[in-house]
């Protein structure tokens, strides 16, 4: 059994639910598109009290069960306008799991600021929120621990969330207690901010009841076993995410001040600082951590500890989407740079691939030059104190695109795109215009396929195909990088899942509970008033050849979207 929380903001009400079975295990994504759509959420303004904001902990949450206690926050997008689920690391869903609760919605908004604090015993408190109130996510965490004690996780909304800036996103804390982890994506931190909560503190306590523990133990030490022989998954733990840098530098693919090019460095110019092999070096020959798992019990471990030439500590994670946006699509190529400049993001609680996508616009509208640090810190500055220039930049790409009159605006429902160039990465291209999500790569990210002499149909179909089996991940609260290994281990996903919670579900649970999501999140946004007008590309990426391959986007909403309809049909 496992509680879920409907939380009443406006009378601080609390009604719970007990879930058994399917119910505890049709979660995370799926859960987030059946409730908004069944709640009518797509009409409503995503920044009243009408908006449910939903955080939903996956079916193994609170055991050591390798990458498998993502923590799904959802809600309707006030960037995108459409769904919006945003799933992130940290011990916030561990947490969760550990006091046998499977998540909470919040309903209304409350008439002050609020930290709401959830204990293992099971009692539910609004505590006031004033201490924390403009503080940085650093010191609001360090705050938190001091007043609940350090066996705690936390959801932690930003000072950018407070005023409603659409770059923000919800904070969890890692496995040290940095408040480094987001929801990043879809401006959730501000959904948050509108309902004033601050913070949902809650309690870790101890590994929660299955049906058969002994059987899902076993599960769990076998699926380490295949993560264990698996060479991805090696390169994962030694490089982390920055290696995807290296590989999309060489093929062309890499957001280059605003997406104007798509290599940073040639081969005969050295290695490409932003990369993970430069960055593994550097920053092992510091007294850097590579192999660092933000949730508990991950076995890849793909996270890191970057630090300076003093070994000091500059920020953790350093990743490649952010080495992308706030690097070289900024005109930045040192990974210092960008790591001062990501940990501040992360102290503000904002969305990286937002915040460097609106910045790489800002330089292309002559606000400043592409590669100057100092005015991208200015720029955080202005939205850390919440200046009008700050909160026009808080907005996001798309507004502040369309504030300052540029033509080449890289956004997909008004949600700036991640780091790769669709010209060259065509799949993961097409899935960011089909994904109701907006432009989200981890929708269905296929960065390796060779897409030269292959039609749009053809590869609709490959998109489609990785949007279900992420959507499937999405729903169980897994980390999509053990995909390698997931992917091919149905049989004993879903074993685990039966031993876990006394259900008889097969294989083709997998395939269904993605496509379910799929369908559910594609209706939401049909009924939140998207078209499919809405999935083409800015208008420059079909008309500028990329340098140096010379490509440009070949594949049109029209097209892409029909031929998806054939294959759901
Ligand atoms: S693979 Fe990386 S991002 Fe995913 S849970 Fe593990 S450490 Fe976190």
């Amino acid at each position: 059994m496992r509680k879920y929380l409907h939380i009443n903001l406006r009378d601080r009400s609390v009604k719970t639910d007990e879930l058994h079975g399917e119910d505890i295990i049709r979660v995370g994504r799926h859960f987030i598109a059946k409730t908004l759509l069944k709640s009518g959420a797509a009409t409503v303004d995503p920044l009243s009290p009408e908006n449910p904001l939903i955080f939903s902990a996956g079916p193994f949450a609170g055991t050591n069960f390798s990458n498998a206690n993502r923590i799904s926050v959802g809600c309707k997008s006030p960037l995108t306008g459409g769904i919006k689920e945003a799933n992130s690391g940290g011990t916030f869903g561990f947490a969760l799991g550990q006091i046998e609760t499977a998540g909470l919605t919040l309903y209304g908004a409350s008439s002050e600021w609020v930290v709401i604090r959830i204990t293992k015993e099971g009692a539910i408190s609004f505590d006031g929120a004033e201490a924390y109130l403009g503080k940085g996510n650093n010191d609001a965490a360090a705050l938190l621990f001091e007043n609940y004690g350090k066996k705690i996780s936390f959801a932690l909304c930003g000072p950018v969330g407070e005023y409603l800036g659409l770059v923000s996103g919800i904070a969890f804390a890692d496995t040290d207690g940095r408040p480094s982890r987001l929801s990043a994506r879809g401006g959730v931190g501000a959904v948050m901010g509108s309902k004033k909560v601050k913070a949902i503190v809650a309690d870790v306590h101890k590994m929660p009841t299955f049906h058969d523990r002994k059987k899902l133990m076993g599960a769990v030490r076998e699926y380490g076993a295949r993560l264990a022989k698996e060479p991805a998954i090696d390169s994962f733990k030694r490089v982390g995410t920055a290696a995807m840098g290296d590989f999309t530098n060489r093929i062309g693919g890499l957001p280059v001040r605003n997406f104007s090019a798509g290599r940073l460095v040639e081969a005969s110019q050295g290695p490409l600082k932003l990369g993970g092999d430069y960055i593994r070096e550097l920053n092992m020959s510091r007294g850097g951590q590579t192999a660092h798992a933000c949730m508990p019990g991950c076995l890849i471990e793909c996270s890191n500890v970057y630090v300076d030439a003093k070994g000091q500590e500059l920020v953790s994670p350093l990743e490649y989407e952010t080495l992308g946006l706030m690097g070289s699509n900024c005109g930045l190529d040192d990974p210092d740079d960008v790591a001062r400049l990501n940990g501040v993001a992360n102290d503000l609680g904002v969305d990286t691939i937002e915040v460097g996508a609106t910045l790489g616009v800002l330089m292309e509208a002559g606000q400043g030059a592409f590669g100057d640090l100092g005015f991208m810190m200015q720029a955080m500055e202005d939205m850390r104190c919440g200046n009008e220039r700050g909160r026009l930049l808080a907005q996001g790409t798309a507004r502040v695109g369309a504030h300052y009159k540029v033509a080449r605006v890289p956004v997909i429902k008004g949600q700036g795109i991640s780091a790769y160039d669709p010209r060259v990465v065509e799949v993961t291209g097409i899935s960011m215009m089909l994904t109701a999500q907006g432009a989200d790569h981890t929708a269905g990210n296929v960065p390796a396929l060779n897409c030269k002499g292959k039609s749009t149909e053809e590869l609709v179909a490959v998109s489609l195909e990785a949007q279900i089996v992420t959507a499937a991940a999405d729903s169980l609260g897994l980390c999509i990088f053990g995909r390698s290994v997931t992917n091919v281990s149905a049989e004993l996903v879903v074993t685990a899942l039966n031993d876990a919670h006394g259900t008889s579900l097969d294989t083709s649970f997998i395939q269904t509970l993605g496509l379910e999501a799929l369908r559910m999140e594609w209706e939401f946004n049909k009924a939140a008033g998207l078209t499919e007008d809405d999935d083409e590309l800015p208008a420059f990426f079909y008309t500028e050849a990329l340098a140096p391959s010379g490509k440009t986007a070949r594949h049109h909403s029209a097209q892409v979207n029909r031929r998806l309809r054939e294959l759901l049909a």
